[in-house]
């Protein structure tokens, strides 16, 4: 497999990160969950009481405290503070204001430098909203995830259960529409499919099957 990188872009729940992390785990490439990093900083700002709407504020906590990513037998572990904030991340309370977080051009400046050095050295999978179009546009392979908004709830449903978190599946709905809507359409870099990525449908697909279409544009483009 070439050093390349490859970026997975796509609205919530779409399956991009268990995707990118078999990817990233059978290449032996970094694997970078940017939403994991959008999320730390909502936790650090709930945890200092610094405002969602807050910019240079959120801006001061990025610099203040590094977020670092561990790989550990149970998968990738994030870090802030030296705390393992793996689990908290996922909390609703993080859930529900992360989009708010993340649309702030400057967050998204930092936030987008420390992504590029990350993946400097190619072999790297990263997964977010904006890899294909800003973090890394010059990425060998894009691809842009999508899946209807039932099958997005039911997998997010799923995988609440198995964290023992209760959800109501009606409001996961709202919530990943209302996450979809702040994403597309804030003013800095929206969630938005790059002109050269290749998009997949994913409904109704498993997540093998989702690797293997992957597996085939990395082939069709000589990559692998
Ligand atoms: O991927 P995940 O659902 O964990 O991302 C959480 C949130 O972080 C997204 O809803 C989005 O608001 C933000 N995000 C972003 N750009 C990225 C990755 C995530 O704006 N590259």
């Amino acid at each position: 497999m070439k050093n390349i990188s490859l970026a997975i872009d796509g609205p919530a729940s779409s399956g991009k990160s268990t995707v990118a992390k078999i990817l990233a785990k059978e290449f032996k490439f970094i694997y970078t969950d940017t939403g994991a990093m959008y999320r730390s900083l909502t936790y650090l700002a709930i945890t200092h009481n610094v405002k969602f709407n807050d910019e240079a504020g959120l801006v001061e906590l990025i610099k203040q405290f590094p977020i670092s990513f561990k790989q550990s037998e149970q998968g990738q572990l994030v870090f802030v503070e030296k705390k393992d904030v793996t689990q908290a991340i996922r909390q609703p309370e993080v859930t529900n204001a992360v989009s708010e977080v993340a649309a702030h051009a400057k967050v998204r400046k930092e936030m987008v430098t420390l992504q590029q050095k990350i993946a400097e050295k190619g072999g790297v999978v990263m997964d977010g909203r904006d890899i294909g179009t800003a973090v890394l546009p010059n990425a060998e392979v894009k691809i842009f995830l999508v899946a209807s908004v039932k099958e997005r709830a039911e997998r997010r449903y799923k995988e609440n259960l198995e964290k023992g978190i209760s959800t109501d599946f009606e409001t996961l709905q709202k919530e990943i529409q209302q996450r979809d809507h702040i994403d597309s359409t804030r003013a800095a870099s929206p969630l938005t499919q790059a002109k050269d990525a290749i998009r997949i449908d994913t409904t109704g697909m498993s997540i093998e099957e989702v690797v293997s279409a992957i597996h085939q544009v990395i082939k069709d483009k000589g990559y692998s």
